[in-house]
């Protein structure tokens, strides 16, 4: 099987994209991130914003979380260009992807209680200290996950919200990391390298959360062949107890029953308030439309703050 990679678009217009995971409902941090993404690239008329429904993990997904995901970004406004595109339905072009770096790729039977016995951690985990890179270590084991081979060079990008560069030397602070689990199940990473390049993606707009997993990402679009997107991490919204909105934390759902406009409009402006786009009142905008008329005319990536976490009041 051939991937049909789409050239690098990053001198035109944007094509940026929403990822959400199906594990609930949308939250507010998810609205954030929603927003943010919808406007870098909605602010050029030309630019295209493509919804990905990221459920390759499918042993996480609940059930009906992705049909209420997307009603509820239909009911604030949002619209998408083209189809929706379920990663559950893409493994064929994942295994292409690692049939076509097969030199780079080796099977590992070390399980993950086997390698937090051993004491090399830090703050990403464990590092994987390499067991399996020259042969398997229990060649017995039925399914073997799938490890990619890193390397000792600072991975560097200049973020567009951070204010530093960030580098990270893969093979030291991750070591060679899983590209297929021992469930047989593709992992984030491979499969958002993989589904960016098909869908032409050139801006990727997340939380910063996701920072630290951009290296491996980059690191995998180089072997791959694959052009770099641009990359904008904006704050992370954090409850006054600093803790992450996300739906492991229980964040609440944004309703979409008994939701009037007003409450939708308001919804909408303390996201971009949080993303520090300085907006009106409510009472200036009689419709959702008029909200987004506004936003498309005057949002900057600029503006946004340039820190990794931000308290938000709103939940
Ligand atoms: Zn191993």
């Amino acid at each position: 099987m051939t991937l049909d990679i789409q050239p690098n678009k990053n001198i035109d217009s944007p094509i940026g994209r929403f990822a959400p995971s199906p594990t609930g409902a949308l939250h507010f941090g998810s609205l954030i991130a929603a927003t943010a993404s919808y406007l870098a690239a909605k602010q050029d008329p030309d630019g295209k914003w493509l919804l990905r429904i990221e459920d390759v993990d499918t042993q996480r997904e609940q059930d009906g979380a992705s049909q209420s995901i997307i009603e509820t970004l239909e009911s604030f406004g949002f619209m998408w260009d083209g189809e929706i595109l379920y990663q559950s339905h893409q493994n064929e072009k994942y295994q292409a992807a690692l049939d076509s770096i097969s030199n780079h790729i080796y099977p590992c039977s070390c399980t993950r209680k086997y390698l937090q016995s051993l004491s090399a951690t830090d703050t990403y985990g464990y590092i994987y200290p390499g067991i399996c890179r020259n042969g398997i270590n229990n060649p017995d084991i039925e399914n073997p996950s799938i490890r990619v081979k890193t390397i000792s060079e600072e991975i560097c990008f200049q973020d567009l919200c951070q204010p530093d560069i960030f580098c990270q030397d893969i093979e030291h602070e991750i070591g060679d990391f899983i590209l297929k689990r021992r469930d047989g199940l593709y992992a984030y990473q491979l499969a958002v390298v993989v589904d960016d390049a098909l869908q032409g993606i050139n801006q990727v707009v997340r939380g910063s959360d996701i920072l630290d997993n951009t290296p491996r990402q980059i690191y995998l679009q180089r072997l791959l062949g694959y052009p770099q997107p641009e990359y904008l991490h904006f704050p992370t919204a954090v409850t006054a107890n600093g803790k992450k909105l996300s739906k492991q934390n229980h964040s609440p759902a944004i309703s979409t029953e008994n939701n009037s406009r007003i409450q939708k409009i308001e919804t909408l402006l303390a996201a971009l308030e949080f993303l520090g786009q300085n907006p009106p009142n409510s009472s200036d905008f009689e419709s959702l439309d008029d909200l987004w008329q506004w936003a498309f005319q005057h949002w900057k990536n600029d503006n946004i703050p340039k820190v990794m976490t931000k308290f938000t009041a709103f939940e």
